[in-house]
């Protein structure tokens, strides 16, 4: 639950941070960045029953502009690249 609070607590004071970019902040080994992703998706939760949303700019591909649907993404479909902008969070 902590770590749901700390997301929150990240996002409101700078918003647009990747998950990569929340373990180095909030010092979580980047092997546990599957746990960091869980906890954003709680904290979306926690964030409408406060009125508030959690916005997800999805990832992008950096070769040919294809966006993924999904949270994390490690190949593009169109261009099979895997030069991929991560997606970014922000409260809105
Ligand atoms: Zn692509």
């Amino acid at each position: 639950m902590a770590l749901i609070e700390d997301i929150i607590d990240l996002l409101e004071s700078e918003g647009g941070l990747t998950a990569r970019e929340i373990c180095a902040i909030l010092r979580i080994e980047p092997e546990r960045e599957k746990e960091v992703y869980a906890a954003i998706t709680k904290a979306a939760k926690v964030l409408k029953r406060k009125g508030k949303r959690l916005v997800m700019q999805p990832p992008k591909c950096k070769k040919c502009g294809f966006e993924f649907e999904k949270v994390k993404a490690t190949k593009c479909p169109r261009c099979k690249s895997q030069w991929i902008e991560e997606a970014r969070f922000f409260i809105g």
